[in-house]
């Protein structure tokens, strides 16, 4: 979608810090951490919110859940264990409308909005 900012990022025409691709998934660092670790699992393909995934996108929520489990291993996360958040609509605090999945740890974590 051209307006979307995580569809440029996956296009190459906004910088990130990128830590994982492949054919249908990205994951990048989030620009504004909010702990040690912090990083963004999106689909490749435009999909606005969780309301929007399908049954026909079920090999991308496993893909998904997959690089999660990849990068966790990889920052060192795994282990320690790790917070997953999905914000979903204005009220569920979402400001980019593509779904993405924050991973947040690297420290014991406070329960509050992200
Ligand atoms: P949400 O409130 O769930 O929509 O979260 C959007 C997240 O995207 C926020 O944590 C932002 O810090 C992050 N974000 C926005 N723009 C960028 C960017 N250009 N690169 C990396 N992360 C971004
Ligand atoms: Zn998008």
């Amino acid at each position: 979608m051209e307006s979307c900012v995580f569809c440029k990022i996956i296009k190459g025409d906004i910088p990130c810090n990128k830590v994982y691709e492949d054919d249908l998934v990205f994951a990048f660092d989030d620009i504004h951490p909010m702990a040690p670790v912090h990083f963004l699992v999106v689909p490749k393909i435009h999909i606005p919110t969780l309301m929007d995934m399908l049954p026909e996108h079920a090999n991308i929520l496993l893909a998904l859940c997959k690089a999660v489990q990849m990068i966790a291993r990889n920052k060192d996360v795994a282990e320690t264990g790790f917070r997953t958040v999905i914000n979903c609509g204005d009220e569920g605090g979402q400001i980019v409308p593509h779904l993405h999945i924050h991973i947040l740890g690297g420290q014991s974590l406070p329960f509050e909005k992200l």
